[in-house]
C-alpha cells in the first residue's frame, strides 16, 4: 500500500491533511517540504507525521514533489508550533506561516553547504602545469595567498570545472569558512554586581531557568549577556539575542561583532533572500551568535544553548495581528522545552515579569548602579498649573534648558505626538475637526505641508477655511505636538540647532542614525521627539531631559498604560547623563499630586511599580489574572456587537468572567465599527478551556472580522 503522509499547510486551517505519497518516491522524512494539492491550487507544505493508515484513504490526493531529503525542521520547532497555536488559539497553518522565511515556503534549496575556501594539498613532488593554464593560474595564486574563499574564486572568473578537476586530482582541497568568534574584552572589568550576575548565570547553564537583569539605565546589562554568551559560545553551543526593534540593531549589532568578531543579523527590513540564508546557515550550525527582532524566536538553531531577551517589557515583542505572539514568552516557553538558560534584562521590567520574581519562578539579579562616574538623573515635577504655556511649555523650562545649554549641555525634549498642534478647533461653536471615517480628532501638521491628518488611517484633507457648522472662521490650533515644540525653541535658541525624531521627520533607519550620530558630538542641540527617542540609544552629552504631557497616559481607560507611559519616562530619563556630566529630568504636569508621578519622582520606576501592583491586584487584573480579549469589526455596529454576545454564549456556563460587549475606545476606525469583550479568570487552564470553545464556534459572518487575543497589550 502506498505510504501516506501528513502535511501542514500554511493556510489557515486547524489541522494537518493526509496525503499519498506517489510510488515514483521511495521515501520520505518527517520535517521535508512537499508540495501538495490545495482545493483548486498547489501550496509548499510541510510534512508532519508518517500515519500508518488514513480514514480516508480512496480519497486523498498525491503529494507531487518532494523539495527536500532531510528534515529542515528541528522536532523542537514543530513543538513550538503546535504550542502556539494552542496557546493562542490560532489555526496551526496560519502558525507555521507566520514562522516560516518566504523563501522555505517557496521550496527554494535549503544551503546545506557551509562557506568554504580553497587551499593546496601539500605535494611530495613537484606539479607540472603543461597544457592547464588555468589550472596553473589557480595554483599559482594559491601558493601566493595561502587560502582563498570559493566566492572570490567566483569573482575573479575562475570557472568552476578548473576547481574540480584540481580537486579530483588531489592538488587542492576545500576548507569550511566558519565565521571565528574571538572575545575581546575592550578592557572592561565586571563590576562587583555584574559579577554575580554573570556567575550565578554560569554556574546555572545546564538547565532550563529565567534569569531576569534588573539593571537601571546604563548599568551594564548588556556585559553580562556578553560574559555569559562566551562562555555558551565557547562551549560550541549557539546563543539568539532579541532585541526589539530595528532602531537598535543597528547599534546593537556593531557592539556584538565589535566584541566577538561576528554576528548574524536577523530583521524585518532584511531581503527574503538574507533571511533564508541565515535561516539556513542557523539550521546548519555554521551561524552561532544570532541578533535578532520578535520573528528571530522561529530559527531553527542545531545546538541552541542561551536565549537573551533584551528590553523585555518592550511592547513589539508583542505580534499585533494574525498569530498574536510575545516573541518574550515563546522564548521562555522554548528555553524550557530544550532545556537552556533564558536571560531577561530591563531597567523598566514588565509588570508580569516582577510578579514572576516576586513569586520566585525567576531568578533575578540587579544592576543598582552605573558603572565608573556616570550617575542617574534626578526626576523632578514642574506645576504648570495656572502658567502661561509657550509651544506646551512653561517659562521656567525654557529657563533650565538655558541653563543647561549655555553650558554646553545638550537637552531631549519627549512629546509623545507628531505632528504640529493635537487639534483644531472652532473658537466659536467649539466643533472639533475629526476624521470622517474614524472616531478620533484630526492631527494639524505644518511640516511638509500644512494640512489636517488622521494618525489612525492616515487620511489627509486640506486646512477649512472656516467652521463647516458655524461658519465661523476663527479656527484655533490647540496642544503642541513636536513641530509646535521645534518651532518654539527654534525661536528661544536662534543658535542652536533643534533637530527633531518622529515618524515624519526620521523614516529610515539610516537618517535615525544620523541624528544620532550627530547628537554623538560634544556640541549644543536640543532634541525633540516621540517615544522613539526611548530606544537605547546612548547619548553621552545629553544633561537635560525634559518631559511634556507624557503623564496623559496616566490618565488612558487601558489599565496598561500607566506601565507603558512610566516605562517610556524612564526610558528616555535613561538617556541623560551617561557619561561625567549628571543629568536632570523635568516632568511638566498639571497633576503633580498623581500617585504615579509621585512615586515615580520620590523612588523611580521601583516606587511606580509597587503602587501599580497594589491597584492590579484590587482589580483582579494581570498580574493576578488572566486576560483575553476578543475583537470585532464590522460595517454595522449592531451586527457586531450581536455577534460577540453570540459567540460569548458558547461560554455562558463557564466560571471565566465576561467583560462586555463594548464599543472599542475608537468605536470607528477606517469606517468599520470596532467592539470587544474581555474574558478573565484567575485559572490560566479554565480561560483557555473558554477559549477553545469560542475559537472552534461554527458561528461566522461573511461581513464581520474578528479574533483572539491572549495576554493583549494593547486594549485599545
Ligand atoms: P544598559 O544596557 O544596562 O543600559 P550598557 O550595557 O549599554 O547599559 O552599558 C552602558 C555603558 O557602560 C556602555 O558604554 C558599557 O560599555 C559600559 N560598561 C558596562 N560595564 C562596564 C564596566 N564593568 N566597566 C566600565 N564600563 C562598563
Ligand atoms: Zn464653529
Ligand atoms: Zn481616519
Amino acid at each position: 500500500m502506498a505510504q501516506i503522509v501528513k502535511v501542514l499547510i500554511p493556510r489557515p486551517v486547524w489541522q494537518a491533511y493526509d496525503y499519498l505519497l506517489p510510488d515514483t518516491v521511495s521515501n520520505v522524512v518527517v520535517g521535508a517540504r512537499v508540495r501538495v494539492p490545495f482545493g483548486p491550487t498547489t501550496v509548499v507544505g510541510i510534512v508532519v507525521e508518517l500515519p500508518a493508515s488514513s480514514e480516508h484513504v480512496d480519497q486523498l490526493r498525491s503529494v507531487d514533489k518532494v523539495f527536500d531529503q532531510r528534515s529542515i525542521l528541528t522536532a523542537d520547532i514543530l513543538r513550538l508550533a503546535n504550542w502556539l497555536a494552542s496557546y493562542y488559539h490560532c489555526p496551526i497553518g496560519t502558525v507555521i506561516e507566520t514562522m516560516l522565511p518566504t523563501d522555505v515556503l517557496r521550496g527554494r534549496p535549503m544551503i546545506v553547504d557551509p562557506d568554504f575556501e580553497w587551499m593546496i594539498v601539500a605535494q611530495d613532488h613537484a606539479v607540472e602545469f603543461k597544457h592547464a593554464k588555468r589550472q596553473k593560474e589557480v595554483w599559482e595564486l594559491l601558493t601566493k595567498r595561502g587560502t582563498i574563499p570559493d566566492a572570490e574564486m567566483r569573482k575573479v572568473g575562475v570557472i568552476r570545472s578548473v576547481l574540480n578537476s584540481m580537486e579530483t586530482k588531489g592538488l587542492i582541497r576545500r576548507v569550511p569558512l566558519l565565521p571565528k568568534y574571538q572575545f575581546k574584552t575592550r578592557g572592561i572589568k565586571p563590576t562587583q554586581e555584574q559579577d554575580i550576575a554573570i556567575n550565578s548565570i554560569l554556574a546555572a547553564l545546564e538547565s532550563f531557568g529565567v534569569h531576569v537583569l534588573d539593571g537601571v539605565t546604563g548599568s551594564g546589562k548588556t556585559e553580562v549577556y556578553i560574559r555569559v554568551i562566551k562562555e555558551v559560545l565557547e562551549q560550541g553551543k549557539q546563543v539568539l539575542v532579541l532585541v526589539p526593534e530595528i532602531a537598535l540593531t543597528p547599534q546593537t549589532a556593531n557592539h556584538f561583532r565589535d566584541r566577538f568578531g561576528d554576528v548574524a543579523v536577523l530583521h524585518s527590513m532584511r531581503t527574503n533572500l538574507q533571511r533564508f540564508e541565515i535561516w539556513c546557515k542557523v539550521a546548519s550550525g555554521e551561524q552561532r551568535l544570532v541578533l535578532g527582532t520578535r520573528s528571530a524566536i522561529f530559527t531553527p538553531f542545531k545546538d541552541l544553548g542561551l536565549i537573551v531577551v533584551d528590553e523585555e517589557h518592550d511592547t513589539s515583542y508583542k505580534q499585533a495581528d494574525s498569530l498574536r505572539y510575545s516573541a518574550r514568552d515563546a522564548a521562555i516557553v522554548r528555553a524550557r522545552d530544550l532545556n537552556v538558560p533564558v536571560i531577561l534584562g530591563s531597567a523598566t521590567l514588565s509588570l508580569e515579569t516582577i510578579e514572576n520574581i516576586n513569586r520566585t519562578k525567576y531568578n533575578s539579579y540587579r544592576l543598582s548602579a552605573r558603572p565608573g562616574v556616570a550617575k542617574l538623573p534626578k526626576f523632578q515635577l514642574l506645576d504648570i498649573r495656572g502658567q502661561t504655556l509657550q509651544g506646551g511649555m512653561c517659562h521656567s523650562l525654557i529657563e533650565i534648558m538655558r541653563y543647561h545649554l549655555d553650558r554646553k549641555g545638550q537637552v531631549l525634549v519627549l512629546i509623545n505626538r507628531r505632528g504640529f498642534a493635537l487639534s483644531l478647533i472652532c473658537h466659536d461653536c467649539g466643533r472639533r475637526a475629526t476624521c470622517q471615517d474614524c472616531d478620533v480628532s484630526l492631527t494639524l501638521h505644518e511640516y511638509p505641508r500644512r494640512e489636517l491628518r488622521c494618525h489612525y488611517c492616515d487620511r489627509r484633507y486640506e486646512l477649512p477655511e472656516s467652521c463647516p457648522d458655524c461658519s465661523s472662521n476663527r479656527l484655533v490650533s490647540i496642544g503642541a505636538a513636536t513641530q509646535r515644540v521645534v518651532e518654539t525653541l527654534s525661536d528661544a535658541f536662534p543658535d542652536v540647532p533643534v533637530r527633531r525624531i518622529d515618524r515624519d521627520a526620521v523614516n529610515t533607519n539610516r537618517k535615525l542614525e544620523q541624528t544620532i550620530e550627530a547628537m554623538q558630538r560634544p556640541s549644543r542641540c536640543i532634541l525633540v521627539g516621540t517615544q522613539m527617542l526611548a530606544k537605547g540609544h546612548h547619548l553621552p552629552n545629553v544633561t537635560l531631559v525634559a518631559v511634556l504631557r507624557a503623564d496623559a497616559g496616566f490618565f488612558s481607560a487601558d489599565f496598561r498604560a500607566a506601565e507603558r507611559t512610566a516605562q517610556l519616562i524612564v526610558q528616555v530619563a535613561g538617556r541623560a547623563g551617561r557619561a561625567e556630566r549628571e543629568g536632570e529630568v523635568w516632568i511638566q504636569t498639571h497633576d503633580p499630586e498623581h500617585p504615579h508621578l509621585e512615586s515615580l519622582a520620590k523612588s523611580g520606576y521601583a516606587g511606580f511599580v509597587k503602587t501599580e501592583l497594589i491597584s492590579r491586584k484590587g482589580a483582579n487584573l494581570p498580574p493576578y489574572s488572566h486576560l483575553a480579549l476578543l475583537r470585532a469589526e464590522g460595517t454595522n455596529s449592531e451586527a457586531v456587537s450581536a455577534f460577540l454576545e453570540q459567540l460569548l454564549t458558547e461560554i455562558q456556563f463557564t466560571s471565566t468572567e465576561k467583560l462586555g460587549p463594548i464599543p472599542a475606545s475608537i468605536p470607528r476606525l477606517n469606517n468599520r465599527w470596532r467592539c470587544q469583550a474581555a474574558l478573565v479568570d484567575s485559572n490560566r487552564k479554565r480561560l483557555h478551556e473558554s477559549l477553545s470553545k469560542i475559537a472552534r464556534s461554527p458561528m461566522q459572518r461573511s461581513k464581520i472580522r474578528w479574533s483572539i487575543d491572549v495576554d493583549p497589550l494593547d486594549m485599545s
